[in-house]
This record gives structure tokens, C-alpha cells and sequence, in this order.
């Protein structure tokens, strides 16, 4: 029995799946540092190009690492089959892409992370695909009107980044199927410790693997699982570049050809070959690093998270906390039906007071550090106010939808006591 057929806990699937060395091989997935592998004949390097028969021929494409560490990531969410890209950006724009063409249209979230938004709204839109933002807490009926015709897909975040708004996914898995569209989940923040979307019915799930995956903060990187439930023939129309032939494989239709796997298959052999935004191989292997100890990593991030959303959520300097952990929070009952052993490790705050005690707060802190990166082991903060957006105004601010006193949180791996005594000192010190 493979180790990737047995039903096994998630954390031995952190440490084991994707990779069962055979007799003098290495234990731990190695790095293959080679753009180009050696064939024989020219007859198996023409079947390789003709998609006939599986191999490695190129690193632009596929490479041994990085397929090892993507049935990992597969296996961690149920999933059928993966791939790693260079960058959680790359992964939904080549997820997006492998649907749509100019003239098509993406519904999504409009909650979602902000460079996620400038790529659908912005440069999307100069390749001539349009997108409609919804209020993900909106109605079934709301959220449907703003399907069309050339709708091919519907996206949104299990936890919205920086926002931590939890995704009803069951309600817009809903959505999509009976338009004849799949959703397409980022999982980036509750990683599949916490949540896996395809128990929810969402149908491919992409990741940030450089947040809590990586975990470290030392490789920037992606991933696209596909679940293999979406039926792309039954809805033959709307998918053309999945369902007909290809003429740049001699009109190959890879449904036909690769069943559940057409998604990838068509991604990694059309998308990856035209595209090349691949992982390296040597980042794939600081992410398996990561991945080795997600598990034990994600629930010391939640843990430590709600002790330190408790502690600010009593203290008499902070206006508000955000954290679908806390009872209060208007997620916290999608948060308890969707995630699982714990709420991750990021939260917003808002203190009482003016920008000016927000600044001194954050100057004040010695161990939480000024980053704009979030979800690994070193705890930090960000404060768009004074940071990302300072070029605007209170008001340019509270209309681009993030309150002036916002700061986004997130806990590290450090013990809890430590960075809820480093939040104190800096909240006495902002007084002075
Ligand atoms: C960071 C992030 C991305 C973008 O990922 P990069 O690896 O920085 O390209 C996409 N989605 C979410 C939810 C993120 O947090």
C-alpha cells in the first residue's frame, strides 16, 4: 500500500506524503538542481513532446522536487493533483487562466487580499477579462446576479487576508455549480490543517505557499490543487481549451486523454510551457521543510493567536479586535464550521486614540517586528495607515474599506506570555 492510499493523520501526511524512497535512496525529497533530463532515442523524446507518454524533459515545465512536494500539498487537501508555481500570484493567475479567455468573466469575493484584487481588477482587465467583486456576505440571489453568460469561474479566500473573514463556502460552491462553474478556493491562510475546501464542495484550491506553508519567511512560492470533481465535458461549452482539441499538442482534447487529471495536465503542459512561472526546484525544497512540521506549526500559531486576541480584546487602549477565534466576532460561527483545531495564527486590531498613538505603539514593540510579510514563525505587524497607504487621508482610507486605526497582526512561534508582555510595554509606552 503507498503511503499516499493509506488513511493516514494529516500530520504523518505532513512528514511522508508524496515521497516513498525505494531501497539506497535519499530519506529526504532531494533537490534534482537540473533544467534538462537525458533521454535515449529521438522516438521517446517525441513521445514525451506528444504528451504520450509521462516523463521530465525540461525544469520550465515539471521537475522531480517540485512533483513530489505538489502530491504532497494534493494529498494534505484531497486533492487529485497539484502543482507548485513560482508564487501564490502565479498560482491564480494560471489557475484563473487555464479557464479563461478575453471576453470571459470572473465573479469573486471582493474581500480578498489586496495584490489578489489588482490582479483581477486591474491587469486581468488589460487582457480583456472583466471581474465583479461581490460582498461575500451577501445573498444567494445577490451573488448569482452577478453571474453572466462568459462566467467561467467564481473565487473567493477560505480566510481573507488581511480582513480574516471567513468564507462561506458552501454558499458559493452552490453559486458556481448551479451556473455550470467551478470555485476556485485560496487557502493560503488556514492551510489544509485548518480547513480543506474540497469537503465544502469548492472544486481547485490555491496557496500562498510562502505564508504559513513555507512558515519561515525564506521562499516565495505557490500551488494549485485540483480536487477532480468538477465535470468540465457536462459543461463542454464554457471550457473549450479543456474540452476540445489542442493544436499545440497535434489537437490533443485533455479531458479525453487525462480524465481527472485534465486541470493540472493541461496547466503544467500548456500553461507552465508557454508561461514558465515554475517554482524552483531548490524553493520546493525549503517548502517541504515547511511542510514537514505544518501541522505542529499551526496549532501553536492558533493557540498562541487567541491568547493574545483574549488579552487585547480586555485591554482598556484597544478599540476593537478581529479574529474568528473570538466568540464575538461576527464570523465565529462559520469559522467553527469550517476550520478545524484551531483559528491561524493573524488578527486586525484597532486601537482607541489617533494615528499618532498607533505610530508610537508599533515604534514602542520589540519583539513583534514592522513587516509587511504575515503567517511565519516570527510574530510582526503591519499598520497600512502609516505604512502601505500613507500617502491617503483618514477618509481616502475608510473609502478604500480599511479604517485608519487598522493593524494587521499576525503571531508568530514565540511563547504566547512573551509577545503579550511586548503588546503591554508598548501599550504603556505609547502614553508618554
Ligand atoms: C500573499 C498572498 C497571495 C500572494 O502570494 P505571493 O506568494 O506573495 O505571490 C495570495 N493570496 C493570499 C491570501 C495571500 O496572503
Amino acid at each position: 500500500m503507498s503511503v499516499e492510499t493509506r488513511k493516514q493523520g494529516i500530520g504523518t501526511r505532513c512528514v511522508h506524503a508524496g515521497y516513498n524512497p525505494g531501497k539506497g535512496e535519499p530519506r529526504q525529497i532531494p533537490v534534482i538542481q537540473s533544467t534538462t533530463f537525458k533521454y535515449q532515442t529521438s522516438e521517446q523524446m517525441g513521445k514525451l513532446f506528444d504528451l504520450e507518454e509521462s516523463g521530465y524533459f525540461y525544469s520550465r515545465l515539471q521537475n522531480p522536487t517540485n512533483d513530489h512536494v505538489a502530491a504532497k500539498i494534493a494529498n494534505l487537501e484531497g486533492g487529485v493533483a497539484a502543482m507548485l508555481t513560482s508564487s501564490g500570484q502565479a498560482a491564480n493567475l494560471i489557475a484563473w487562466l487555464n479557464l479563461c479567455q478575453a471576453g470571459d468573466h470572473i465573479v469573486s469575493a471582493g474581500n480578498i487580499y489586496g495584490g489578489t484584487f489588482n490582479l483581477l481588477g486591474t491587469s486581468l482587465g488589460k487582457l480583456g477579462i472583466e471581474v465583479t467583486f461581490v460582498n461575500p456576505d451577501a445573498s444567494e440571489e445577490e451573488i448569482s446576479a452577478a453571474i453572466r453568460p462568459q462566467t467561467k469561474l467564481v473565487f473567493g479566500e477560505t480566510l481573507s487576508n488581511p480582513g480574516v473573514e471567513v468564507l462561506d463556502i458552501e454558499k458559493f460552491a452552490k453559486i458556481a455549480h448551479s451556473h455550470g462553474v467551478p470555485l476556485i478556493i485560496d487557502n493560503t491562510f488556514a492551510t489544509p490543517i485548518l480547513c480543506r475546501p474540497f469537503e465544502f464542495g469548492a472544486d481547485i484550491v490555491t496557496h500562498s505557499t510562502t505564508k504559513y506553508m513555507d512558515g519561515h519567511g525564506v521562499a516565495v512560492g505557490g500551488a494549485i490543487v485540483d480536487s477532480g470533481n468538477f465535470d468540465w465535458e457536462a459543461h463542454a461549452d464554457k471550457f473549450p481549451g479543456l474540452c476540445t482539441p489542442d493544436a499545440s499538442y497535434h489537437g490533443l482534447v485533455y479531458t479525453k486523454a487525462f480524465g481527472k487529471n485534465a486541470f493540472i495536465v493541461k496547466a503544467t503542459s500548456q500553461l507552465m510551457r508557454d508561461f514558465g512561472a515554475i517554482q524552483s526546484p531548490q524553493n520546493a525544497f525549503y517548502l517541504n521543510l515547511g511542510l514537514q512540521s505544518l501541522h505542529l506549526r499551526i496549532k501553536r500559531h492558533s493557540e498562541s493567536a487567541l491568547a493574545v486576541a483574549r488579552f487585547l480584546a480586555g485591554h482598556p487602549d484597544v478599540a476593537w479586535v478581529k479574529y474568528p477565534g473570538l466568540e464575538t466576532d461576527k464570523h465565529h460561527a462559520d469559522a467553527v464550521k469550517y476550520l478545524q483545531g484551531g483559528f491561524s495564527g493573524v488578527m486586525c486590531i484597532g486601537l482607541k486614540g489617533d494615528r499618532e498613538f498607533s505610530k508610537k505603539f508599533i515604534d514602542s514593540l520589540q519583539l513583534i517586528t514592522i513587516e509587511t510579510h504575515v503567517a511565519d514563525c516570527h510574530s510582526c505587524i503591519l499598520h497600512p495607515a502609516s505604512h502601505t497607504h500613507r500617502q491617503l487621508t483618514d477618509e481616502q482610507l475608510r473609502a478604500a474599506g480599511i479604517a485608519p486605526e487598522l493593524m494587521r497582526l499576525s503571531i508568530g512561534l514565540e511563547d504566547a506570555e512573551d509577545v503579550i508582555e511586548d503588546l503591554r510595554q508598548a501599550l504603556e509606552a505609547a502614553h508618554k
